[in-house]
C-alpha cells in the first residue's frame, strides 16, 4: 500500500468514526448529566467487575482523545468518581497521553509531508527549534490552557518532534490538571458545571508552572553566564570607556562597528594589520581582478570565433579572405586562436591597484568620519570587560567596555604535509605578492577558491594541476554543476585530479620527466606531468628556484605530480588564537568559534561574527551577521535576535560562473525535502546566443511539487552572481514562480533567462482538465 493509499483510509477511517460519532448522537453519554445520571450503576458495575471496567473505561478515554471527539473533561471526571484519586489519576494520566500521541501520530501522517512540500525550509527551522526546545514549549502549553488539547495534537504533528519525547513531555504537563480534574471527580455528585472546577486562581497557578521550564532554561543561561563570569566578577568596572570593541576590520567587524557608531554608541575597532581584512587585501578583491585580466585574456584568444583577428596572428588562415564577412561570423570556430602575452608583473600590478583603488571603502578615515574611534594595533582581551591594544611601536591601552565582538576572520588551512613549507607553499595570504608567473602551478585543494584560481593561473599562462582528496570539485554543489565546471577547467588546459590524496612533497628528482604530457612512469610510481601545448609567454622557466613534486596518493598507487609552485587552498579555519580566548576558557579548539544563535560565545556581551564564527564563510554572509552582532551586543538585555540564515546566496567566480541560493537538489534530497526541478539551458537564450559565449550554462530551479513556491536557484553561466540577485529577492520575499513569469524583462538580456525558466516551469504545470474545458469553449464559440 502507497503512503498515499494509507493517508486517504486513515482518512476515510477518521471521517467515519467521527460522522458515526455524530450521527448517533454518543456524546450525549459523556455529558456532565448521564454521567451523574449513570454513577451509581457504573459504580455497582466497577464492584463487580473492575478489571474490565477499567479496561472499557481506558479504551473509551483513548478513542475519544485520539480522535479528538468532546468528552475528556466529564471522562476524567468520571475516572475520579469510578476509580478514586490515586487508581483514576492513574488510568487517565496513561489513557489521555495515549489518546493525544495518537492524535499528533494521526496528525503527522496525513499531514507532515503535505506541509513539508509547502514549507520545506521554513518547517526544517522549526524542526530544528523543536529539536532544542521543543520539549519545554510543549511543557507550556499542557499546563497552560492557551491552546486547546487537539490543537496542540494537531500541530506538533506536523513537527518531527521525537515519539517518545510528545508522550513523556504530554503525560508530565497533564499531570497536574488530570490530578484536579479527578479530585473533582471524586465528588462528582457536587459539581453542577465543569466551569468551576478550575477556578483563575488554581488557572493562575497552572500558567506559573507552565513557564516555569522556559524561566529555568532562562535561568540556566544566566546562570552560565554567572558561572563563566564569576572567576572574572571582581575585575568588571563600575564604569565602561564604550559600550563596544570590535576585533578585527574585515567586513564583519567594519559593518559591526558602522552599524554601532550609527546608533550612537561609543565604540572602538581596532586592526591588527589591514584595514578591511581579507575580502580587500587577499581575498575576494585580487582574486577577482586576477580573475578580470585571466577572462580578457581567454576572450581575447576566442576573438577569432567574433571574426576578430589579434596581433601577429592574424598571418593564420584568414577568415575574411575566403568568405563574406556574413558568413564567417556564422561560421563559429574558424581560425586558429590568437595567441596571447601576458605580461604577469603588470597582471599582479593592476591587482594591487585595484585594491589600492577601493581602500577607501574600508579606511582609517572613513570609518572615523562615520563616528568609529578606529586603533590600528593588536587587540587582546584581558578579562571580559577589557581589552588591550598594542600598537606597531609596542605602545598599549587597555578599554573597558560593556560587549565586544569578535571579528578576527579566519586564514587559509595548511595541512603537515612532510615538505610542503619547504616547497615554499603559496597560500591566498602570500599569492599576491607573486610576480612571475609559475611555468607549473599546483593547486592543492578543489572548493571554490581552488578552483576559481586554477582557471584564472591557466588563463594566464601557467599549466595548472589541480589535486583534490575527494571525488569531485565543488563537493557543496549539484554533481551537474560540478562536472560542467571540471570540464570548462580541463577545455582551459587544467589537469584535473580528483581522488588523490596528497602524501608529502619532495625535490623532483633528476631523470623523473618533471613535465610532458602525461606520463605514467610506472603502476606504482606514475608522472602525473602536465601537457604544456598551451604554453605561452611567461610559461618558461623564470626563475631558479629549484623544481619540486607532490606525491598523492590514489588507489593504493603512488603519484608524483611535478611544480614550480604550489599553492594550498584546502579551506580556512577560524583566527582564534593569541588575542585572550583561551585565558577566558572559550573553546578554541575547532574551525570556528562556538557561538549560539545570537552570535553570542559563554559571555553573553562576548559575540563573533564573520568567518570566524562561520557557518558560512563569505564577504556578504559577515556583513549580514554582523547587524545581529551590533544589535545584540548592544541592546541583548531588551532583546536579542537570531541569525536569519534563511537566504544566503553565494557565487564561485569561474567562467561559467555558478551562483546558487536556497536548496540544491543533493541538499534537498539529503534533507528530504520534496522538489520538483525545472531547468532552462541558456544556450536557448537569444542574448547568449548574441554573445557566442563557448560555455552558455543552465538556470536550474527547485521548487515545491505542484506549487510555484522557489526552494532554491542554480546558475551556471557568464554573470551568474549578478542574475542570482532577482532569484534572492524572490525567495527573500516569497515571491514565486508566477511571479517571476509576470515581471517584464529586457529584451535581449541575461536576465530573461528567469522569465524562461519561470516559463518553462508554467508549461511543466499547466492546469490540463482546465485547458481541455477551454479548448470545448472554444470549439463552442466557432459553431
Ligand atoms: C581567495 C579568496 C577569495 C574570496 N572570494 C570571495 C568572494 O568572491 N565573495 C565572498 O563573499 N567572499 C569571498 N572570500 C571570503 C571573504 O574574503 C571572507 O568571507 C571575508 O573576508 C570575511 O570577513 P571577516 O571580517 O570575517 O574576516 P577578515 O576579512 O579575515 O577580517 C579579519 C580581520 O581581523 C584582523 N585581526 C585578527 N586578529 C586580530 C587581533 N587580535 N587584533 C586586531 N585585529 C585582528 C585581521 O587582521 C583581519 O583584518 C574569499 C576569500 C579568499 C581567501
Amino acid at each position: 500500500m502507497t503512503s498515499k493509499t494509507s493517508r486517504l483510509l486513515l482518512a476515510l477511517v477518521l471521517a467515519a468514526a467521527v460522522a458515526g460519532f455524530v450521527a448517533l448522537d454518543l456524546g450525549r453519554f459523556l455529558s456532565l448529566e448521564q454521567l451523574r445520571a449513570a454513577q451509581a450503576d457504573l459504580a455497582t458495575l466497577y464492584a463487580q467487575r473492575p478489571g474490565p471496567v477499567i479496561a472499557a473505561f481506558f479504551v473509551v478515554y483513548v478513542v475519544v482523545t485520539a480522535l479528538s471527539l468532546p468528552g475528556a473533561v466529564p471522562l476524567t471526571l468520571a475516572g475520579g468518581a469510578l476509580f478514586g484519586l490515586g487508581l483514576g489519576t492513574l488510568v487517565v494520566s496513561f489513557a489521555s497521553t495515549l489518546g493525544a500521541t495518537l492524535a499528533m501520530l494521526v496528525s503527522r501522517h496525513l499531514l507532515r509531508e503535505a506541509v513539508q512540500s509547502r514549507f520545506g525550509a521554513r518547517l526544517a527551522e522549526v524542526d530544528r527549534g523543536i529539536a532544542r526546545d521543543g520539549a519545554f514549549y510543549l511543557f507550556t502549553l499542557r499546563l497552560v490552557p492557551v491552546l486547546p488539547f487537539f490543537a496542540i495534537n494537531l500541530l506538533m504533528g506536523l513537527t518531527a518532534m521525537r515519539v517518545w519525547t510528545y508522550a513523556w513531555v504530554s503525560q508530565l504537563g497533564m499531570l497536574a490538571g488530570t490530578l484536579v480534574y479527578v479530585n473533582a471527580g471524586t465528588q462528582l455528585a457536587q459539581i453542577t458545571s465543569l466551569q468551576g472546577i478550575v477556578s483563575p486562581s488554581l488557572l493562575g497557578a497552572f500558567a506559573l508552572l507552565g513557564v516555569l521550564p522556559l524561566a529555568g532554561r532562562w535561568l540556566v543561561s544566566a546562570l552560565k553566564a554567572r558561572r563563566a563570569l564569576a572567576p572574572w566578577r571582581h575585575l568588571r568596572p563600575r564604569r565602561f570607556d564604550r559600550n563596544l570593541v570590535v576585533i578585527g576590520a574585515g567586513a564583519a567587524g567594519l559593518v559591526t562597528s558602522y552599524i554601532a557608531a550609527a546608533v550612537k554608541a561609543r565604540v572602538t575597532l581596532v586592526e591588527a594589520h589591514r584595514m578591511g581584512g581579507d575580502c580587500l587585501n587577499t581575498g575576494c578583491v585580487p582574486s577577482k581582478a586576477l580573475i578580470r585580466a585571466a577572462t580578457l585574456a581567454q576572450e581575447i584568444r576566442e576573438a577569432h570565433r567574433y571574426g576578430v583577428r589579434v596581433g601577429a596572428e592574424a598571418a593564420a588562415p584568414d577568415l575574411f579572405e575566403s568568405r563574406s564577412a556574413a558568413d564567417s561570423c556564422a561560421v563559429s570556430g574558424a581560425g586558429v586562436p590568437a595567441k596571447v602575452t601576458v605580461d604577469f608583473p603588470s597582471v599582479m600590478a593592476r591587482v594591487a591597484q585595484v585594491v589600492r583603488d577601493i581602500e577607501p571603502h574600508d579606511s582609517v578615515e572613513r570609518y572615523r568620519g562615520l563616528g568609529v574611534d578606529v586603533q590600528l594595533g593588536r587587540a587582546r582581551i584581558v578579562d571580559p570587560w577589557h581589552v588591550e591594544i598594542t600598537q606597531a611601536d609596542g605602545q598599549t591601552q587597555t578599554l573597558s567596555t560593556r560587549a565586544i565582538v569578535i571579528a578576527t576572520g579566519a586564514r587559509p588551512v595548511v595541512p603537515p604535509l612532510p615538505g610542503l613549507q619547504e616547497a615554499g607553499v603559496l597560500t591566498s595570504d602570500t599569492l599576491w605578492d607573486l610576480r612571475e608567473l609559475p611555468p607549473r602551478l599546483l593547486v592543492l585543494g578543489g572548493g571554490p577558491i581552488g578552483c576559481e584560481l586554477a582557471q584564472a593561473f591557466a588563463r594566464l599562462g601557467s599549466k595548472v594541476t589541480q589535486v583534490e582528496m575527494g571525488s569531485r570539485q565543488l563537493p557543496k554543489e549539484d554533481e551537474d554543476a560540478a562536472s560542467y565546471a571540471r570540464q570548462r577547467l580541463e577545455a582551459d588546459g587544467v589537469t584535473v585530479l580528483t581522488g588523490h590524496r596528497a602524501l608529502r612533497c619532495e625535490r623532483d628528482a633528476p631523470g623523473h620527466a618533471s613535465s610532458g604530457p602525461g606520463a605514467e612512469a610506472s603502476p606504482a610510481k606514475a608522472d602525473l606531468g602536465i601537457d604544456g601545448s598551451r604554453s605561452e609567454a611567461g610559461a618558461g622557466p623564470t626563475s631558479d628556484r629549484p623544481a619540486w613534486c607532490l606525491v598523492t596518493e590514489q588507489g593504493g598507487v603512488e603519484h608524483r605530480i611535478a611544480f614550480d609552485r604550489i599553492l594550498c587552498a584546502v579551506g580556512r579555519g577560524a583566527r582564534l588564537e593569541g588575542f585572550g580566548l583561551e585565558a577566558l576558557g572559550i573553546d578554541t579548539s575547532g574551525r570556528t568559534l562556538p557561538v549560539d544563535e545570537h552570535l553570542q560565545t559563554t559571555f553573553p556581551h562576548i559575540l563573533a561574527c564573520g568567518d570566524v564564527a562561520g557557518p558560512y564563510q563569505f564577504t556578504h554572509a559577515a556583513a549580514h551577521q554582523a547587524w545581529y552582532a551590533a544589535v545584540n551586543g548592544l541592546f541583548g538585555i531588551f532583546r536579542r535576535f537570531k541569525v536569519d540564515y534563511r537566504v544566503i546566496p553565494w557565487c564561485t567566480f569561474l567562467d561559467p560562473e555558478i551562483a546558487r541560493v536556497g536548496l540544491n537538489e543533493q541538499e534537498a534530497v539529503a534533507q528530504g525535502v520534496p522538489f520538483e526541478v525545472t531547468r532552462f539551458d541558456l544556450d536557448d537564450l537569444d542574448r547568449v546566443i548574441v554573445e557566442g559565449s563557448a560555455a552558455a550554462g543552465w538556470v536550474k530551479v527547485l521548487t515545491v511539487p505542484g506549487k510555484d513556491r522557489i526552494l532554491g536557484v542554480t546558475i551556471v553561466g557568464r554573470h551568474a552572481g549578478e542574475l542570482l540577485a532577482e532569484w534572492v529577492m524572490a525567495m527573500k520575499h516569497g515571491l514565486g514562480l508566477n511571479k517571476v513569469l509576470g515581471t517584464i524583462h529586457v529584451y535581449p538580456t541575461l536576465a530573461e533567462s528567469a522569465k524562461y525558466a519561470a516559463g518553462a516551469w508554467k508549461r511543466a504545470n499547466q492546469p490540463l482538465g482546465l485547458l481541455r474545458w477551454v479548448e470545448r469553449f472554444h470549439a463552442w464559440r466557432r459553431g
